[in-house]
C-alpha cells in the first residue's frame, strides 16, 4: 500500500502539518475522521459544498447512509467536483457508505460494484481481525457493503469470507469498515503519505 511514486525531497509523515485534507461532512461520521487526521498532524477541513473542495490535499468520504449521503451530494452539486478531485490524482480515502459513493453506480471513479448491506442489516454489525496486505488489523463493520466485482486495476487489500472489504485503485482507498472508531491509524496515515508524493 505504499503510494506508488518516490516521495518527494522534505515530504512525508515527518510534515503532515502541511497537509490539509477535507472531510464530506453532508452527513455520518466525519468528527472521527477530522480527529484522527488532527491527530496524525494534518489540517483538516470540513467539506460541504464545492468550493471547500479548493487547495485540498486529500479527501475523506466517510461512513454513514449512501441514500442520504447520495441526496447531499446532489442538492449541493457535489457530484461533478467530487469526481474532478478523484481524478486530479489526489488521495482519496472511502468507508462503508463512503466505499459506496465511490463505486461504479454512484461518483463512478473506483471501478467496483458494491453491494450494500452485504453481512445483513440487523446482524451485520461486527468487529474483525482481518488480514490487511499481510499485517493484522481490527476492524469495526456496521451495516457493511461488501465488493462484489471489480476491474483489474483494482487491488484488493482484504478480505472477508472471500469478499473484498478493502481495496484500492491508484489514488484511492476504500474499505468497508470504520477505522476511525478503532485507534487504527494506517489507511488515514496511507492518505497524508500519499499527499506527500502528490504535493
Ligand atoms: N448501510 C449503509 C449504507 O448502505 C452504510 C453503513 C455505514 O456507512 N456504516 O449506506
Amino acid at each position: 500500500m505504499t503510494p506508488r511514486r518516490a516521495r518527494g525531497a522534505g515530504l512525508g509523515p515527518d510534515r503532515t502539518d502541511e497537509f490539509l485534507i477535507g472531510v464530506l461532512a453532508l452527513q455520518g461520521g466525519f468528527e472521527a475522521h477530522a480527529g484522527a487526521l488532527e491527530e496524525l498532524g494534518a489540517r483538516t477541513r470540513i467539506v460541504r459544498v464545492p468550493a471547500d473542495l479548493e487547495h485540498l490535499d486529500g479527501l475523506v468520504i466517510p461512513g454513514g447512509e449512501s441514500t442520504t449521503m447520495t441526496l447531499g451530494i446532489e442538492r449541493e452539486r457535489l457530484a461533478e467536483p467530487l469526481r474532478e478531485f478523484v481524478r486530479s490524482g489526489r488521495p482519496t480515502l472511502g468507508t462503508c457508505a463512503g466505499l459506496i459513493m465511490l463505486d461504479r453506480g454512484h461518483l463512478g471513479v473506483l471501478d467496483v460494484s458494491v453491494r450494500r448491506n452485504a453481512f445483513g442489516r440487523q446482524v451485520g454489525s461486527f468487529e474483525a481481525d482481518l488480514d490487511f496486505e499481510g499485517e493484522p488489523l481490527h476492524a469495526v463493520f456496521i451495516r457493511a457493503p461488501w465488493v462484489e466485482e471489480h476491474g483489474e486495476e483494482v487491488e484488493v487489500l482484504a478480505e472477508v469470507d472471500g469478499h473484498p472489504v478493502a481495496v484500492r485503485q491508484d489514488n484511492v482507498l476504500a474499505v468497508a469498515f470504520h477505522p476511525e472508531l478503532t485507534g487504527e491509524r494506517r489507511l488515514h496515515h496511507w492518505l497524508l503519505d500519499y499527499a506527500g508524493v502528490a504535493a
